[in-house]
């Protein structure tokens, strides 16, 4: 599924454009919630719970779990800490992938499986193929940021070196109800003095 050489002749790059978006790209599906295991619905239980963490410290709700994937060992663990640290990085997914390579003193996940409440943003499905993450399982979509199949497929982009196995929609109402009750909340204080 490469480009292909470049063009040779004329505005090149107006010609590489062409030819680029002229050709469909390839996504790999994302399954649905029936075909996560026993273990994905307890690791992405857990997840919810550091995402219900998360908003008892003024955080939006989500929470991540990198777990391996044959023995069910947690190797990292992570929720949203934006707010607190002033880091813009530190989204559940990024945090527990970093806690996960870490451990294993490996960056290369490919035998975990990572459970994380909220569809990945860009920079966390780009950490996902980086760090060559086995599977994805994750729970309501995000039709804001979503970088798996809402908005863009980063995760299943056959160009990149790299594609997870995607499972979404595991627990999907709980999380989305945590994250509306949350912003609900935050509403509320503001328009009180
Ligand atoms: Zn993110």
């Amino acid at each position: 599924m490469s480009p292909g050489p470049r063009p040779k002749r004329g505005v090149w790059w107006l010609r590489a454009a062409r030819y680029r978006t002229t050709r469909a790209i390839a996504i790999s599906p994302v399954l649905g919630p029936d075909a996560a295991t026993d273990l994905d619905r307890r690791m992405m239980a857990r997840a919810m719970d550091l995402a219900r963490d998360a908003a008892a410290q003024g955080e939006v709700p989500v929470g991540a779990v990198v777990f391996d994937t044959q023995t069910g060992q947690t190797l990292g663990e992570g929720m949203n800490r934006r707010e607190r640290h002033a880091d813009p990085s530190a989204h559940a997914e990024f945090t527990a992938i970093l806690a996960a390579a870490r451990k294993v003193k490996d960056w290369r996940l490919n035998h975990c499986s990572l459970a994380v409440t909220l569809e990945p943003c860009p920079m966390c499905a780009g950490l996902i193929v980086n760090a060559r993450v086995g599977r994805l399982i994750y729970g309501a979509d995000d039709p804001k940021a979503g970088a798996v199949r809402s908005l863009y497929s980063i995760t299943g982009d056959r160009r990149l070196n790299h594609r997870p196995a995607v499972i979404g929609g595991v627990l999907a109402a709980e999380s989305a109800q945590e994250l509306q009750g949350f912003f609900a909340k935050l509403r509320e204080k503001r328009k009180r003095p």
